[in-house]
């Protein structure tokens, strides 16, 4: 009975200090009408009623951003932190039925914002339908898990990965026009000044997709830094075709979110994709002061703007 008692109070205080306020992969907010029995495929094809029911969730996404930042904190890419935080996005994707690859590659030593790093091992998320071919026609959600190492990294880029993993909730339990595979990239950020020097994670994914999969991506999007301001930033690096930030903003005049266009954004994992000639685009990237310091914590990060960013991706991803 002790024992039992023992184990119990382990378990209460395992899941305190590791577990964000609420799984929303498998506890639907009280206020959704969402039925009750489990998804456990994302192929599965909703009912009219419950396709009513997708909408995007911000309160849901802030408390993601609420555990990375406010309770994990800061996550280099070679960290014990972010190989925490990439566990957690692991099995919050997994809970929703998707196939859940570890995609290793190492990052190199160099100086990231000032501080330096040293080499190591490290990981990429992909969360695949267990339904998608190769060949098959399908879309890339990705944002980056990683942070410099000096700041907890709320906007950049917890709000990202807040995002992706409500998106990937709705698809699961909704439908997509295309397959949607979702990506938490891993060392983004740069260990160094040059192009080489950033973007490790979403370099090893390119290189390791086979010519058939290239053939059939129909667009990537990079979500990075996506909570913070009114407006919601849609851009590309200059290079590559600019169809998926095109159909991105039709996609947020038909919900009706302010958007603006750029095409002078290499900064984030959409760069990878365009450098390959993928089609692809960044979403956010509104300047903040709190930008890689101490001081990007959960409050930077606005809900409204989240649900801006995940409205209009969702359009993009359902129509
Ligand atoms: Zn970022």
């Amino acid at each position: 009975m002790l024992c039992t008692a023992a184990l119990v109070l382990a378990l209460i205080t395992a899941c305190d200090s590791t577990d964000p306020p609420q799984r929303a992969a498998t506890s639907p907010p009280a206020t959704s009408a969402t039925p009750t029995s489990p998804v456990t495929s994302p192929s599965t094809s909703p009912t009219p009623s419950r396709a009513a029911q997708q909408t995007f969730q911000a309160r849901a996404a802030q408390r993601t951003v609420d555990f990375l930042a406010g309770q994990i904190g800061p996550r280099e890419a070679t960290s014990a932190a972010y190989r925490r935080a990439a566990t957690w996005v692991e099995q919050r994707l997994a809970a929703l039925g998707y196939d859940v690859e570890r995609q290793q590659f190492r990052a190199p030593n160099g100086v990231s914002w000032g501080v330096p790093v040293g080499a190591g091992s490290t990981w990429n998320v992909v969360a695949r339908p267990p339904s998608l071919r190769e060949g098959e026609p399908y879309l890339i959600a990705g944002a980056h898990l990683d942070t410099v190492p000096q700041a907890p990294g709320a906007e950049d880029n917890a709000s990202g990965v807040a995002v992706v993993l409500e998106l990937a909730r709705l698809v699961a339990a909704g439908d997509s026009r295309l397959p949607v595979v979702f990506v938490a990239f891993g060392a983004e950020e740069p260990r160094g000044p040059g192009d080489d020097d950033h973007h490790f994670g979403s370099t090893a994914m390119v290189s390791r997709l086979s010519a058939a999969e290239r053939q059939s991506l129909r667009g990537m999007v990079s979500l990075d830094r996506v909570g913070v301001g009114r407006v919601v930033p849609i851009c590309t690096g200059g290079r590559g075709p600019t169809d998926v930030q095109r159909e991105l903003v039709q996609a947020a005049r038909r919900v009706d979110v302010p958007s603006r266009a750029c095409n002078d954004n290499r900064a984030s994992d959409h760069w990878s994709f365009e450098k390959a000639g993928l089609p692809a685009a960044r979403l956010g990237s509104t300047p903040y002061a709190a930008y890689h310091s101490t001081r990007d914590r959960p409050a930077v990060v606005n809900p409204a703007q989240l649900r801006r960013s995940g409205t209009v991706m969702w359009e993009w991803m359902s129509r």
